[in-house]
């Protein structure tokens, strides 16, 4: 696989380098490559070098409990959430992962009970949930977790963990616990998407788990950095073991460099009057806004699909009712296509079936909407020409 081809879901290898009528575009992917062209416009402000000799040791700080955190970078993601007002960090732990990912799992470990290893405690979300939570708990066959499926439907008596991810990938639907159930139940909130580009920031989250990532808040998701806020420090411990135990602590290259960027996006709204270029959650909200506006428009021209409908909110950040602008598109196609991922695929539209999602049948796909420019483009093009035949 040379640079511009990868896998497609179906196993065929697709190519990026030109985009002609005929080529594949690869929507199926969550890779948020549309912030490329601002960072770079901002490429010298967010520059690092670091030397030979720089960041050798295991460790990034033993004084805190997290000890393969950078101080640095601790210090950027509190103001950041404070900057934006989505979390609450004051008297919590923060943990940082090899991205969110990784701390998914560590506070699946954290959160499970020892005391019962031969009773599995179920993990479920409900439908349509991310397609990875199944897996990464699939995968690992665990003694400690199993994945339980729809939370929607869970009536056991048995203690479980629910994760709530806002706004939910892949509908991009805001979710609060749904889990209806006499057992005592734990929470992972995965706020993934939970920045102003995605949703309107209408509360300052204050969960027992929270998971977020560099990868969607930013769009660097090569950098593989999550961070998790906790509220209970034996819960914040057991993830600091998990990441230990895994991978002995998270890259320090990785770390200084998100600590820059997320500085330069603070130092932004700081100083916004000397900064020339557009704040970066302005750029991001704006991109996504104009990219959901022109995608509606294909969409409603084809009449082959519809597209989920999102409220209105103020955002407390940018002063402004807006409405959510998700990193995917949840499409449904209409009465007389039975299969959405065929008929896209026919179309040279390689999207993720539905059915990977839990959804209950397969006239569901998801299309990342943060692909490419010119992908984008090409794919409006081809959604609005799309015909039922
Ligand atoms: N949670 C959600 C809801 C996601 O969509 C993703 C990425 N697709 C992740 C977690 C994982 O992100 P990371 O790159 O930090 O591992």
């Amino acid at each position: 696989i040379n640079n511009n081809c990868f896998p497609c879901s179906n196993g065929t290898t697709i190519s990026l380098s030109t985009l002609s009528p005929n080529s594949i575009i690869d929507a199926q992917k969550g890779d948020p490559l549309a912030f490329e062209s601002y960072w770079k416009q901002m490429s010298d402000e967010c520059t690092v070098v670091i030397k030979g000799w720089e960041l050798m040791s295991y460790y990034s700080d033993s004084s805190n409990m997290c000890w393969f955190m950078l101080p640095e970078l601790r210090d950027e993601i509190e103001r950041l959430h404070h900057l934006v007002g989505n979390a609450v960090t004051k008297d919590k732990y923060i943990v940082v992962g090899n991205g969110s990912s990784q701390l998914f799992q560590a506070a699946l470990f954290a959160l499970s009970p020892l005391d019962v290893p031969d009773h599995p405690i179920n993990v479920i979300s409900p439908t349509p949930y991310y397609s990875e939570y199944k897996n990464a708990i699939n995968i690992l066959h665990s003694r400690m977790f199993q994945w339980g499926g729809d939370a929607a439907v869970y009536d056991k008596n048995e203690s479980y963990i629910e994760v709530v991810t806002s706004p939910n990938n892949p509908d991009g639907t805001l979710r609060v616990p749904v889990v209806n159930s006499a057992a005592k139940g734990k929470l992972i909130h995965d706020l993934a998407y939970y920045w102003p580009q995605y949703t309107p920031i209408t509360y300052e989250a204050d969960h027992d788990v929270m998971l977020f990532t560099f990868s969607k808040c930013t769009g660097h998701a090569g950098s593989r950095i999550g961070w998790a806020i906790v509220k209970d420090i034996e819960v914040a411990k057991k993830m600091v073991t998990f990441v230990q135990s895994s991978s002995m602590g998270v890259s320090k290259e990785s770390q200084t460099r998100a600590a820059k960027i997320i500085g330069v996006i603070c130092d932004g709204y700081q100083n916004f009057k000397s900064i020339e270029s557009e704040l970066f959650f302005e750029y991001s909200k704006r991109l996504m806004r104009e990219r959901w506006e022109n995608f509606r428009g294909a969409v409603e021209q084809s009449k082959v699909f519809t597209v989920t409908k999102y409220p209105r909110a103020y955002c407390n950040f940018t002063n402004e009712i807006s409405e959510t602008y998700p990193s995917f598109a949840w499409l449904k196609c209409e009465e007389g296509i039975e299969n959405a991922y065929n008929f896209l695929r026919k179309m040279n539209i390689c999207a993720r079936e539905g059915e990977r999602f839990g959804a209950a049948d397969s006239k569901y796909v998801r299309v990342s909407m943060l692909v490419m420019e010119d992908e984008f483009n090409e794919l409006l093009k081809r959604l609005s020409n799309a015909k039922i035949e």
